[in-house]
């Protein structure tokens, strides 16, 4: 047989290709990054260059040409924002959805499908869970305690950090050694052993976990890691200058097979030196990849020339860079405005005027909505100030950046029974809310629980069961328990379906009440409730909401709209386990809901993004470069905040404002403050001096003025509760229904065999005779039979009348 000629359809494709309209408007510098598809890429240029925009083309190209499946495309994002935005700009390139793009995302989230897929290779259960912070340090301190160490003295946050800080260099804990493994009072390697065997215990995972272990399955099964280079024809990485060393081995594994790695990147943009990251991977990358083609990009995109101008300037100022110049075609714009004011809650108030200026196109530009406007502060307590005074004014606002909202106390409450349902031997989950309304179990019945569990080598949940049964808990705490441990077992069994008994005949039976019966004959059928409909009845039957709306605090209506608001969220997900996996990975916001808000965020977030109005509060000495960065790692630590600004400024498109307080709240206390020794670095001819309004005008520098007319105003204005924003918010929630009522849904057997039978078909049954099919669900056919009645049974074990005589049974 001749070889297969080139595919005509495959050479068509590549005709259209060239007459791509997406590559129109490239830069030459750009189209080559985009074209140059075979063999390593590195694109390293500054921001706004179109990197990208080049990225994203450059995907294009690859399907358009046919070069790739988008299945063999590995595409690594920052954050899932900016992988979700990569999709819906390569649909628009392509004119058409691209839907399966499924290796597009953050570290992470490949990470978290490929381990689901080999777990096993490093001694967990394909439905590991994934902890957060917040777990890690829980189950820290409990590995602290029994090496009986003081946590007072040597705390879990900073084993925490230290363990962190190894899997992100990819250190598994046989790996640390000499004065390393002696940190943490010389037990630093010794916990971390024990920590992984815990991990390991729960069959769970912490977030440096996903690519460490991916790491050591490909390091120590070359077929595993084979498969996946011979998998990803094209692997392409953005923001690349921000890669760890965990990740940078991931990547150089996976990179070894095809060798198409394009990566692109800022050394000026690294700022995730503090977790680990190394800017040295992508200065590394000639020398990793050789043969690499570099490509620079000099022309910014993004902002008018006094916006880049200003950041130029700026970072000039760090002496560790490689240096580069980036010009603009764009009119110079407006020059970049700095404000000092009183103190924060004044920045706040002003800079919700002036957003609500600028939105009215009171600023010099036409109006610009409140989609096009950020708020980027440095660090995260930050953006209270702008939640309470966009409260007060009714000014919407969303939050983006950390999993803010999923990190309130009252949201982890309910995620930790949604993991109880989903995963009942989830001890981390159980400890949290088992006493969570108070069910009368004091610290003592905990221990009790947690000393018979360990005994008999099972989870919390099955110790709980063991105590009850045994009489190992009196009083009234035991009838409690007793229910919450049969609730858990009750919603586990709604999320994974009833259990389902296929009796000799076929005939399908639902037997709610066989647990614990070896399943045999048993399947699981399909749940029968909505994930959304099992959640509220997890948080009503727990007794959760309860518990909110018998506490009279004045906070608690918030966190009652917050329960609601997490169900609602439920709603895009298919069931309760995406949403788990969905929320133990964000780093940004769930719903990107298409009203008009203005964005508040970290500038860590703001990585990548683009904005045509930009507030960048705080620049104070101590907040902005932040103290503790300094003090930890000094002079580099300062250029890493540096680059931190550079990145804030960049962002802006058309109008950036600087802003500091001489006065501000944090954590409860007044702190007076330097303006940022960046406004410094900031080139004179590019910055506009503004004068604060009001009646102590002057802001920073101004005489003081009197204290307690400021603290009653701020009291005034403090009262958000108050407030008719607020006001107009109860009002909204109240008016607001939980989610609808589902139909119930029938039980079907879990299978995907579809029967040959149509309804009308006329079949035959050993037992029951002669009948005729009603309905079709999967594989289970309502059957009326002439004698017997109506039946469910399984398609099996009927067979067309006309072949009757063949019944094998
Ligand atoms: P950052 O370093 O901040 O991540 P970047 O280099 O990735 O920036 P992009 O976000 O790709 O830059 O592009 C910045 C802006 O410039 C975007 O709005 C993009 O659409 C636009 N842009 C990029 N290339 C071109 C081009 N050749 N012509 C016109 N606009 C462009
Ligand atoms: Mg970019």
């Amino acid at each position: 047989m001749s070889e297969t000629p080139a595919s005509p359809s495959l050479t068509a494709r590549a005709v259209a290709a060239r007459a791509a309209p997406y590559l129109e408007g490239l830069n030459p510098a750009q189209r080559q990054a985009v074209e140059a598809l075979d063999g390593p890429v590195l694109m390293l240029a500054g921001a706004g260059t179109g990197k990208t925009r080049a990225l994203t083309t450059r995907i294009a190209h690859l399907l358009s040409l046919g070069r790739a499946r988008p299945n063999e495309v590995l595409a690594v994002t920052f954050t899932n924002k900016a992988a979700r935005e990569m999709k819906e700009r390569l649909g628009r390139l392509m004119g058409e959805s691209v839907e399966g793009l499924p290796w597009l995302g953050t570290f992470h989230a490949i990470s978290v499908k490929l381990l689901r897929r080999h777990a096993e290779l490093v001694g967990l259960k394909s439905n590991f869970t994934i902890l957060d912070t917040d777990d890690q340090i829980r189950l820290l301190k409990q590995v602290i305690a029994a090496e009986n160490i003081d946590e007072k003295r040597w705390p879990a946050r900073l084993l925490a950090g230290l363990i962190d800080g190894w899997k992100n260099r990819a250190l598994t804990p046989e790996k640390v050694k000499g004065a390393e493994a002696a940190s943490f009072n010389n037990y630093g390697g010794e916990l971390y052993v024990a920590y992984q065997a815990r991990l390991r215990a729960l069959n769970a995972v912490d977030f440096g976990d996903l690519l460490l272990h991916m790491v050591t399955i490909f390091q120590a099964h070359p077929d595993v890691l084979a498969q996946y280079q011979r998998w990803f024809r094209y692997i392409l990485v953005d923001e690349y200058q921000d890669t760890n060393v965990a990740q940078y081995l991931w990547l150089r594994l996976l990179a070894q097979g095809h060798r198409n790695i394009c990566c692109v990147g800022d050394d000026d943009q690294s700022i995730y030196g503090w977790r680990g990251a190394e800017v040295g991977n992508i200065l590394r990358f000639e020398t990793d990849f050789p043969g690499a083609q570099v490509i620079r990009l000099e022309q910014n995109y993004r902002s008018t020339g006094h916006i880049l101008a200003a950041a130029s300037g700026l970072i000039a100022a760090n002496a560790g860079r490689l240096g580069k110049t980036l010009w603009t075609e764009a009119e110079s714009g407006a020059k970049l405005r700095l404000i000092g004011h009183w103190d924060g809650e004044e920045e706040a108030r002003w800079i919700g005027d002036e957003v609500e200026a600028v939105q009215r196109g009171a600023r010099e530009l036409a109006a610009v909505g409140l989609n096009s406007q950020a708020i980027l502060v440095r660090a995260s307590h930050q953006m209270r100030a702008f939640e309470d005074r966009f409260l007060t004014i009714g000014l919407p606002y969303r939050v983006i950046g950390g999993p803010r909202f999923y990190e309130r106390a009252e949201i982890r409450d309910a995620m930790a029974y949604f993991r109880l349902a989903v995963s009942p031997d989830d001890d981390l989950a159980f400890e949290r809310v088992v006493n969570l309304p108070k069910r009368g179990l004091g610290d003592k019945a905990v221990q009790n629980i947690q000393r018979a569990a360990r005994a008999a080598g099972v989870s919390l949940l099955d110790g709980a069961r063991e105590l009850l049964a045994h009489g190992g808990i009196t009083g009234k705490g035991a009838g409690q328990l007793r229910g919450f441990v049969e609730g858990v077992e009750r919603w586990h069994s709604e999320v994974v379906g009833p259990l389902v008994r296929v009796a000799d005949t076929g005939e399908i039976v639902v037997h709610d009440d066989e647990v614990g019966v070896s399943l045999g004959s048993f399947v699981r059928g399909v749940p029968t409730k909505s994930h959304i409909e099992l959640a509220e009845q997890i948080l009503e039957e727990s007794g959760y909401t309860a518990m909110w709306q018998a506490d009279k605090s004045p906070d608690a209506p918030g966190r009652l709209e917050n329960l609601k608001e997490l169900v609602k969220a439920l709603e895009q997900f298919e069931n309760l386990q995406g949403f788990l996996e969905h929320v133990s990975l964000i780093m940004d916001n769930a719903s990107e809901d298409a009203a008009e808000k203005v964005s508040i965020m970290t500038l860590h977030a703001a990585k990548g993004l683009e904005f045509p109005v930009v507030f960048l509060p705080g620049w104070e000495d101590g907040l902005f470069p932040s103290q503790r960065s300094m003090d930890e790692g000094g002079l580099r630590a300062l250029e890493e905040e540096r680059r931190l600004a550079y990145v804030g400024i960049t962002r802006a498109e058309r109008l950036c404002t600087i802003s500091f307080a001489g006065n501000r709240r944090v954590y409860g206390q007044w702190q007076s403050a330097l303006p940022s020794r960046f406004i410094d670095d900031l080139p004179a001819a590019h910055v506009e001096v503004l004068t604060p309004p009001g009646l102590y005008g002057g802001g920073f520098g101004a005489a003081a003025r009197p204290a307690a007319s400021t603290i009653e105003e701020r009291a005034a204005r403090a009262d958000v509760y108050a407030s008719p924003g607020w006001k107009r918010m109860q009002e909204r929630a109240a008016s607001r229904p939980l989610a609808q009522p589902r139909e119930a849904r029938h039980v079907v057997i879990d299978l995907d065999a579809v029967s040959d039978f149509e309804p009308g078909a006329r079949v035959f049954h050993q037992k029951f005779g002669y009948g005729l099919v009603r309905a079709i669900e999967g594989d289970k056919l309502t059957v009326v039979f002439d004698k017997a009645g109506e039946k469910k049974l399984l398609a099996s074990y009927v067979v067309a009348a006309d072949n009757a005589d063949d019944v094998p049974f």
